[in-house]
């Protein structure tokens, strides 16, 4: 069971929404408007938002970044576009999944226990000590990453895609097993590649002689510290 907030103008969609969470077993509270959503999530701490992206008040887009600024809240943003490009611009602002309306109740349902189990599978210091392959080390209790010394900012997938890959070190992963895992979700494919083309960037690896993430055409990706390989940076015009 969890606490949901639904943040939906629609009354029609709310009340139906309401009801089926309900029938399953959740707690539920409604909002009609970006910002009593922004005011209940504040007064009532919940455990998973879902965010209608068009709202009356407030852009759902600037929404997230409001929510984003003040918690670490799991949010599900319900978008009317199946527009990669933009799901893949939530994601990067912080959402943790989207469901495209019109949806099920059953399937938004199920991406709600997707995140909720995600987040319950936090791992802790004791048990979860720091991921090590060769320069880059990947601290999950912490969720905290660094190469060669130097912290990398990531977001919260990068790190969740990043930390996956860290714990299968030289092994080719799928793309549909990273879907499965980190994802938890089977449906998003280019996502992976995006992020994994973000990964690479932040990891500072070079596209024609990547350090870290090594992409084997039509079978995966695989984590690795080739810094042999990998060109010397800062090197001198003459090489
Ligand atoms: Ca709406």
């Amino acid at each position: 069971m969890a606490h949901v907030l639904l943040v939906e103008d629609d009354p029609g969609i709310r009340t139906a929404v309401v009801r089926a969470l309900h029938a399953r077993g959740h707690a539920v509270q409604s909002a009609g408007s970006g910002l009593d959503g922004l005011q209940a999530m504040l007064v009532g701490t919940p455990g998973v938002v879902v965010l209608d992206l068009g709202l009356p008040d407030v852009d759902g887009e600037r929404l997230l970044g409001m929510i984003r600024a003040v918690s670490q809240v799991p949010v599900i943003v319900a978008t009317a576009r199946d527009d990669e490009g933009l799901i893949v611009r939530l994601l990067d602002a912080g959402a943790d999944d989207y469901v495209v309306k019109p949806y099920d109740p059953a399937h938004l349902e199920a991406r709600i226990r997707a995140v909720l189990r995600r987040g319950a599978a936090q791992p802790d210091v004791a048990i979860d000590p720091p991921l090590q392959v060769g320069g880059l080390v990947v601290d999950r209790a912490r969720r905290t990453a660094a190469v060669d010394g130097r912290p990398i900012e990531l977001t919260r997938l990068e790190f969740d895609l990043l930390a996956y890959l860290a714990s299968n070190p030289g092994r080719v992963v799928s793309r549909a097993e990273v879907l499965r895992e980190v994802w938890q979700r089977t449906d998003a494919a280019r996502t992976v590649d995006v992020h994994l083309s973000w990964l690479r960037r932040k990891l500072g690896d070079a596209p024609s002689h990547p350090r870290f993430i090594h992409v084997h055409r039509g079978v995966g990706v695989l984590l690795e510290d080739r810094v042999e390989d990998a060109p010397v940076p800062h090197q001198g015009p003459l090489g």
